[in-house]
């Protein structure tokens, strides 16, 4: 699937537009995954924070937007088979030299929709797990929810497990338009959830939304902005609608022979742009492309800043990512091929990447850039390079553009730049990297 860079009065065409690693997923291979194995066999060199990521692949129906690897048809016995091989998986790498002595600083389970599982599930997983690893010291345990399958007795095992993040899957508060995306939730159970999740007292509380839903117009999107903010979530995540490869949108728009029926780049960006400004407003602070935190003790986002900055982490479940000691992995992505490899007793792991240390630069470079905001001095010290000499010419482009401005120790990207971020990165990338498939 190819990174489509979006030029300013583009409509929304089928493909990927979100970078979220380098290099491109494309170029990691089956024939590199030995090198995973061996680095688990060697104690780490770098000392850099370790991470959990669980996968939990179920969802109650397929959005039409969604290319993820969810299931929509496990009975109860498929999920339990599941979460042993889950439970396995974490087994398999709690005895490894590359692990040893660590602890998870961050935990993170997404989905698919992890709220999916039962209370009684989630308490064997987590039981199961804790006889190999505990995260009673993690910063902050992440956990993904879509408000439709939450009770309040629910959100209390999830409290009980750890969780300091809860992040509701809300997307837009029209039911018309969740509908037409094929989400399985409409917003009254969206208020349900967020009162009883406030009630629980989980430290942080984000929100997901999506400008350019189909159906989504300038006065349903407004509306939803105003209800976002009348809940004052601890933080407010915002994607830009992408109509990827693989999903119910594309396979339509493709059969049809017709146009996306998502709003085009420039209106998903000034809608992006009017939340942002509305958020600002009520105190808000845009931390990121597409977030923001209201300040307190509780708005930084571990998971996210530490992988932005090098950290390690184990990635389990069905398609997951992980990334160990300078080189990336993806497991299995075949339901049959996660399960069956875990129960003969091996890690599933389909395909991986040593990186080099200029890879390393590069994908810290582009991830942080996505924060808005990048530190000069922090590459200096980390990689002993001067960026706005050895990318000065992609650095002088997005100046000319007017998507940044260069200060003495930072490059700041303007409003404009950060909202289109993404389409600015592979200017960064290396030659052989720019024009190829990404994932
Ligand atoms: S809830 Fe999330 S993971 Fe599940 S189908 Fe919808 S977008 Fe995909």
């Amino acid at each position: 699937m190819g990174l489509d860079v979006v030029s300013d009065d583009s409509k929304t065409e089928v493909g990927s537009y979100f970078i979220s690693n380098y290099p491109p997923y494309s170029v990691w291979s089956a024939d590199q995954a030995a090198h995973v194995h061996e680095t688990l066999d060697v104690p780490a060199e770098r000392r850099v924070p370790l991470g959990l990521y669980l996968h939990i692949p179920f969802c109650r129906r397929r959005c039409s937007f969604c290319y993820f690897r969810v299931y929509t048809d496990k009975n109860a016995r498929d999920v339990d088979r599941y979460m042993d091989a889950l439970a396995a998986e974490v087994a398999h790498y709690a005895d490894r030299r590359a692990l040893a002595d660590r602890t998870f600083e961050f935990v993170y389970f997404g989905g698919g929709t992890p709220s999916f599982l039962s209370s009684d599930q989630l308490s064997r997983l987590v039981d199961h797990i804790g006889r190999y690893w505990r995260w009673d010291d993690a910063r902050e345990v992440t956990f993904e929810c879509e408000p439709g399958t939450l009770k309040k007795s629910k959100l209390e095992t999830i409290k009980k497990i750890g969780v300091t993040r809860l992040s509701l899957g809300v997307e837009h508060f029209d039911d018309d338009v969740l509908a037409l995306n094929g989400r399985a939730h409409k917003s009254p159970e969206v208020f349900l959830a967020y009162d009883w999740a406030r009630d629980v007292g989980f430290k942080q509380i984000n929100i997901d939304l999506i400008a350019g839903m189909v159906g989504d117009t300038e006065k349903g999107w407004k509306d939803t902005v105003e209800k976002a903010l009348a809940l004052s979530p601890d933080c407010l995540t915002i994607y830009q609608m992408e109509v990827p490869h693989n999903s119910i949108v594309a396979r339509d728009a493709k059969s049809s022979g017709g146009a996306t029926p998502v709003a085009g780049w420039p209106t998903k960006r000034a809608w992006v742009d009017y939340a942002f400004n509305e958020f600002e407003q009520a105190g808000y602070v845009v931390s990121s492309a597409f977030t923001l935190v209201k300040p307190s003790e509780h708005s930084s986002f571990v998971y996210r800043d530490a992988i932005w900055h090098g950290a390690d982490m184990v990635g389990t479940g069905v398609a997951s990512f992980g990334h160990l000691q300078g080189v990336h992995y993806q497991n299995a992505d075949r339901w049959d091929d996660y399960i069956e490899t875990l129960e003969s007793g091996k890690l599933p792991i389909a395909r991986a990447l040593p990186i080099t240390d200029r890879q390393r630069l590069i994908r810290e470079l582009i991830l942080q850039m996505k924060m808005g905001r990048l530190d000069t001095g922090y590459f200096r010290d980390k990689f002993d390079v001067e960026i706005t000499e050895e990318f000065g010419d992609a650095f002088a482009s997005l100046v000319d553009d007017g998507f940044a401005k260069l200060h003495t120790n930072e490059i700041i990207l303007t409003r404009t730049g950060l909202l289109r971020v993404d389409g600015l990165l592979p200017r960064f990338f290396e030659p052989q990297f720019r024009n190829i498939r990404y994932t």
